[in-house]
């Protein structure tokens, strides 16, 4: 008998490789229990794991071939369908370190098991229906948060509050197919009464739908961080407001690869909204001309922001350079910083700030002393939107739910299209058929399979 690649027992290190006090090594599939039993030598001889009880922690030796010890370790079975993969599944718990978990991962593989690809034991919970696709999401979500917002919104996902809204439109769309069904079977049945009912239930579905749909932006926000880009001319205390920025959470602070040497790129928590501060290099004013490679550069960094912090010097008179920063805001979100209003001699008073603004926010802070920070986070959290999206149910998060609900958006628009003027329910029957397939995806119902892989490449190998 061969076995497929979803029956082989998989293993792989489930805990980050570096010095700890505990690894482990985790195994999936039919017949993992006995393999592990093979490898482990117990403490007590009436506690092999073949006879352990699930969720029990077992204590005892993991050998080599031969019999020699590899390390000392506390194991854990978790016979399928109660386990994470459905499957069985265990767990051996054995020193941390650079070693300790290679040795047993190699003895496991040398016992007939096979190294599991990335995202693999999730994957098989959700080709085992333990997870669906949004939830599986949710589980890369929650380990990837940087932000306490973003892990609590993947935690809400992971227990199924998108799946469950989703699940309740679906079954809000199921009634309404059923009465357009009804009214394709006996059409001259079909009262003016009917009809308006019909509408209305479709306008009610394309509401919720909607407003599911207004929570991308916030959504998006908690998963990747909100873009802010902070602009201005040299020495108006960019960095200075950045490291003040950084300093209040500075534990979350990590180097994202791949910025290139202009910019520069960290990562922070502000009130559990994770935040991506891009410095750009300033926008510069030399002998009256405004050097183009700065707004070349501005310009480039303004491409992914949501947001741009507008900073200007107290302490210097307003020019050229500030009149194109203030340009380059266009129509952009943006907050207008006037900085170091601390400084003795104030060159640029808040009344020509403001006239120059033309109605943009102007807050007053000084970066070196910590003055109006407090304000400014507050304004970046508000723009967000988190204290109202926060509360709502569900929310999306992902760029494949939006594309969704956009088509299913689309679907339940051109049904009540065909409604309003006249058109045959047939045809109504097909745009519902269409938004019900296009739900489903957000589930994982006819997803592609290359959709699919793309999905949990984005895992790490052992989760
Ligand atoms: P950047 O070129 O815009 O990044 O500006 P920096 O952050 O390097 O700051 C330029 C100079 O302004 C430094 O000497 C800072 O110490 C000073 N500076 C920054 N913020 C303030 C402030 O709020 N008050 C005062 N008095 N000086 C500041």
């Amino acid at each position: 008998m061969t076995t497929g690649p979803d029956e082989e027992i998989i293993a792989a290190p489930g805990t980050a490789l570096g010095y700890a006090a505990i690894g482990i090594v985790r195994l999936s599939g039919a017949g993992a229990v006995e393999l592990a039993d093979r490898v482990f030598r117990p403490r007590r001889d009436d506690l092999g794991l073949a006879r352990a009880p699930d969720r029990m922690m077992t204590l005892g030796n993991v050998c080599s071939a031969r019999g020699e010890l590899l390390d000392e370790v506390l194991a854990v079975v978790m016979r399928g369908p109660h386990s994470y993969t459905r499957q069985d599944v265990v767990e051996i718990h054995c020193h941390g370190g650079l070693l300790a978990v290679d040795r047993i991962l190699e003895r496991v593989l040398q016992e007939g098991a096979r190294l599991a690809e990335p995202g693999e034991f999730t994957r098989r919970a959700w080709q085992n229906g333990r997870l669906d696709l949004a939830q599986a999401e949710a589980v890369i979500d929650l380990i990837r948060a940087r932000s306490g917002a973003g892990m609590n919104q993947a935690s809400k996902q992971l227990d199924g509050s998108l799946s469950t809204l989703v699940m309740a439109l679906r079954q809000q769309l199921r009634q309404l197919m059923a009465g357009v069904e009804a009214g394709i079977d006996f059409p001259e049945d079909v009262p003016e009464q009917q009809e308006n009912a019909l509408k209305s239930d479709l306008q009610a579905l394309v509401d919720r739908v909607e407003e599911l749909l207004r929570t991308a932006r916030a959504g998006r926000i908690y998963r990747e961080g909100l873009a802010v880009v902070l602009l201005g001319k040299p020495n108006v205390g960019k960095s200075t407001l950045l490291n003040r920025l950084l300093g209040t959470e500075r534990a979350l602070v990590t180097d994202i690869p791949g910025t290139t040497r202009d910019l520069i790129e960290e990562m922070v928590s502000i009130r559990g909204i994770p935040i991506r501060l891009v410095d750009t290099a300033g926008i510069r004013d030399m002998a009256g001309i405004v050097e183009a490679l700065g707004i070349e550069r501005a310009k480039k960094a303004l491409e992914q922001a949501d947001l741009v912090l507008a900073v200007f010097d107290a302490a210097t008179v307003f020019g050229k350079a500030d009149r194109m920063v203030l340009e380059l805001l266009a129509d952009r979100q943006s907050l207008v910083l006037l900085n170091k209003i601390d400084a003795g001699e104030r060159l640029l008073g808040r009344e020509r700030l403001d006239q120059e603004a033309a109605g943009r926010p102007v807050l007053e802070i000084s970066a070196r002393l910590g003055w109006g920070l407090q304000e400014l986070e507050q304004e970046m959290v508000k723009l967000v939107g988190a204290g109202t999206v926060a509360a709502a149910p569900a929310m999306i998060t992902r760029a494949r739910h939006q594309a969704a609900l956009l088509k299913v958006q689309d679907a339940l628009g051109n049904a009540l299209e065909t409604i309003n003027s006249g058109g045959t329910l047939d045809c109504v029957a097909v745009d519902l058929w269409d938004a019900w397939s296009s739900l489903g995806e957000i589930l994982g119902e006819d997803v592609s399979g290359e959709i699919i892989d793309a999905i949990f490449q984005e895992f790490c190998i052992g989760k």
